[in-house]
């Protein structure tokens, strides 16, 4: 008996949820009713007409995570040099390959001083989230 006036509270509040001023939004339950997904950072950016579907598809894998450098490499046994191929100092990850390493860090500053940008270059996940 409790549990079917719980439910009942719950299906209640549901139906509340879906109305805007006292009517019924067929919109709100649309939106209710499909799935809500995480964003995917970088998005916008593999979604541009005029890039080459070669870069989306870097792109792509870089964004996920999924570029074959020396830390995924390991996941699979495939045994590399670990040291960055760039600056040979510390191990390679994809953070350090594409922003830490001063050798590549030094590359993107000149290219955003060369767009007229002036930001500091943070990790993957926080250029990915700025462009
Ligand atoms: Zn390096």
């Amino acid at each position: 008996m409790m549990q079917a006036q719980s439910l009942q509270n719950s299906l209640s509040d549901k139906l509340t949820a879906m109305t805007i001023q006292g009517k019924f939004s067929i919109k709100k339950v649309y939106l209710c009713l499909i799935p809500q997904y995480q964003k995917v950072a970088g998005r916008s950016i593999s979604l541009q007409p005029n890039m080459h579907p070669r870069y989306k598809f870097i792109l792509w894998l870089v964004a996920w995570r999924r570029l074959a450098i020396v830390d995924r490499l390991l996941e699979f046994n495939i045994h590399v040099p670990m040291e960055c191929c760039f600056c040979d100092t510390v191990d390679e990850t994809l953070d350090h390959r594409f922003f830490a390493c001063p050798a590549t860090n030094d590359l993107w500053c000149r290219l955003l001083h060369w767009l007229g940008l002036h930001e500091t270059i943070g990790t993957w996940q926080e250029e990915l989230q700025w462009a």
